[in-house]
C-alpha cells in the first residue's frame, strides 16, 4: 500500500522534541515530518491536553515466529500488538521461526511470510550459528540488520550456540562489514537443572544464577576487545553484571546492552506459584537486583529497553501443571512495554523524557537505524499519542497477541497509548483497534568496510 498520505498537521501542548516536552505543531507531508512549528490551535488534529505526542517506539528485540510457528504469534497479530503499544518499528529475531533465519533463503521465506501483514515497519536479524560462520556476509548482503547468537542452548535444535572460539570468529567476521553481533549471554557452565522443577518460582530462579550472566558477559567483553567487533548484550537481567559493562565501555570496548520491561517492573518475590507467563531466560530476579538495573538505566550503562516479546502457546506455558522447569521460557510484552515502564519510572520519580529515549533512539541505533525514534524534521512521521495519567487494568484477553497471556494481566498500569501513526497513517486508535496495514520492511545492506577496524 502507498505510504503517501495527504499533508496534515498535529498540534499538542506537550510534544517530545530534542529531549524535552514543549508545545508544537508537527507538519507531515508524504509520510515525513516536514516542519515543527509553534502550537497552532487550528491544526488538522489538536490533541487533548491530557495527552503527549511521542516518537513511535522502536523495539529491536521481538520474536514473531513466522513462518513455522504461527501458532505462537505471527506477523499479523504481532505487528498489531506493536501498533497498539505505540511501537512503529520492530526488528524480528532469527528464531523461533521455521526455518531459523540463518541463510539468505530463510530470510526470503520470512519476507514472503510477512508480505501484506505488517501493521508497523519490520526489519530482520540474522542468526550466527556454528553452521554458517564464514558465510555471514551473504546473509548480511540479503538485508539483515545484524546477527544474533547464543552462548548457551537456545531451546531450538536448529539454532545452535557458539563456543568461545566461535564467538570470537563471528565477531571478527562481522567486523569486516561493520555489523553488530547481539548475544544471548548465559554461560552454560553456570546453568543447572533440566526437566521438572515444581511450581515454586524460587526453584527455577536458583538454576540460572547471576554468575551465569556475569561469566558470559565477561566473555563477550573480552572477545569484543580482542577483535574490535561491535557487540550487544540482549536482555540483561542481572544488575550485578553492569559493573563489568561500565568498565568495558569506559575502556572503549564497542559494547551496548539492553534490558526489558519485565526485569525493570516485575520481581521474583511476586511471581505466583505455577505462573508460567513469568518464565523467561535469563530469569526475572529479585527487587534489590531490579534497583541495580534502574541505576544502569539512569547512568547510561543500559542503552535500550526492549520487549524481548517471545510468546508461545498457552499449552507450552502451562505444561506440567505450572511446572517452572517444563514451561516454555519467554515473556509476551510487546503491547504493554511503554505503560509498564512508565508506571515504574513514575513510581521512582523518573520523568518520561528520561526513559523514553531507551525505547526509541537507543534500540534504533543498536539496529543500525540512526535517525529513527525521534520527532525531527526529515524523520519519518512515526508517532504515538500517549495519555500519561490514564490508568487501565491489563486484561490479557484484550491484547492483540495470538496467545492472550501476559505477566501484567490484572495489574493496573498508568499511561495508555491512544493513537499510533506510521508514516502519517493512523494505524491504531484506542477503542477502534488496528486499521490499515501500512508497514514496510527495513532492509539493511551491510557492506565490507575494506579495512580491519
Ligand atoms: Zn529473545
Amino acid at each position: 500500500m502507498s505510504r503517501t498520505t495527504p499533508a496534515f498537521t498535529i498540534a499538542a501542548r506537550r510534544v517530545l522534541v530534542a529531549g524535552g516536552f514543549d508545545e508544537a505543531s508537527v507538519s507531515i507531508v508524504d509520510g515525513v515530518i516536514a516542519a515543527i512549528r509553534p502550537f497552532d490551535p487550528d491544526a488538522d488534529v489538536v490533541l487533548p491536553d491530557d495527552t503527549v505526542l511521542l516518537p513511535g517506539l522502536v523495539d529491536s528485540h521481538v520474536h514473531l515466529d513466522e513462518p513455522g510457528r504461527t501458532e505462537w504469534e505471527g506477523f499479523a497479530t504481532g505487528t498489531a500488538a506493536a501498533a497498539a503499544g505505540g511501537v512503529t518499528t520492530l526488528f524480528d529475531m532469527p528464531l523461533n521461526s521455521v526455518p531459523v533465519t540463518t541463510t539468505p533463503e530463510a530470510l526470503a521465506a520470512k519476507r514472503a511470510a510477512a508480505a501484506g501483514k505488517l501493521a508497523v515497519d519490520v526489519g530482520y536479524w540474522g542468526g550466527a550459528v556454528p553452521e554458517n560462520l564464514g558465510s555471514l556476509a551473504d546473509l548480511a548482503a540479503a538485508g539483515v540488520v545484524g546477527f544474533k547468537c547464543f552462548l548457551s542452548p537456545s531451546g531450538i535444535d536448529q539454532f545452535g550456540h557458539l563456543d568461545a572460539d566461535q564467538l570470537e570468529a563471528a565477531l571478527a567476521e562481522i567486523a569486516t562489514f561493520d555489523g553488530v553481533l547481539i548475544v544471548h549471554a548465559e554461560d552454560p557452565a553456570h546453568l543447572h537443572g533440566d526437566g521438572a522443577l515444581g511450581v515454586h518460582y524460587a526453584d527455577f530462579l536458583a538454576t540460572r544464577p547471576p554468575m551465569s550472566e556475569q561469566a558470559a558477559i565477561e566473555q563477550v567483553i573480552e572477545a569484543s576487545r580482542r577483535t574490535g567487533g561491535r557487540a550487544h548484550i540482549v536482555h540483561v537481567s542481572d544488575g550485578g553484571a553492569l559493573d563489568a559493562v561500565r568498565a568495558a565501555k569506559a575502556d572503549g570496548v564497542r559494547l551496548t546492552v539492553e534490558t526489558c520491561p519485565h526485569y525493570l517492573t516485575l520481581a521474583a518475590e511476586d511471581v505466583p506459584d505455577g505462573a508460567g507467563a513469568f518464565k523467561c531466560c535469563p530469569p526475572i530476579r529479585d527487587r534489590a537486583n531490579q534497583d541495580l538495573l534502574w541505576v544502569g538505566v539512569l547512568d547510561g550503562t543500559i542503552d535500550a529497553i526492549v520487549s524481548d516479546h517471545s510468546p508461545s502457546t498457552r499449552e507450552l506455558k502451562e505444561q506440567g501443571g505450572g511446572d517452572f522447569g517444563l514451561a516454555w521460557g519467554g515473556i509476551a510484552g510487546l503491547q504493554t512495554g511503554l505503560a509498564a515502564i512508565w508506571t515504574a519510572a513514575a513510581g521512582r520519580g523518573i520523568p518520561l523524557e528520561r526513559v523514553l529515549p531507551l525505547m526509541t533512539e537507543g534500540p534504533a541505533r543498536i539496529a543500525g537505524q540512526p535517525g529513527l525514534g525521534e520527532i525531527a524534521v526529515g524523520a519519518p512521521a512515526h508517532l504515538a499519542v500517549f495519555a500519561p495519567d490514564r490508568a487501565w487494568t491489563v486484561d490479557a484477553a484484550e491484547l492483540e497477541y495470538r496467545n492472550k497471556l501476559s505477566p501484567w494481566h490484572g495489574q493496573t498500569l498508568t499511561g495508555r497509548v491512544e493513537r499510533t501513526y506510521l508514516a502519517g497513517h493512523e494505524v491504531f486508535r484506542l477503542g477502534e483497534g488496528v486499521g490499515v496495514r501500512a508497514g514496510a520492511e527495513i532492509l539493511h545492506t551491510l557492506r565490507p568496510t575494506g579495512a580491519e577496524r
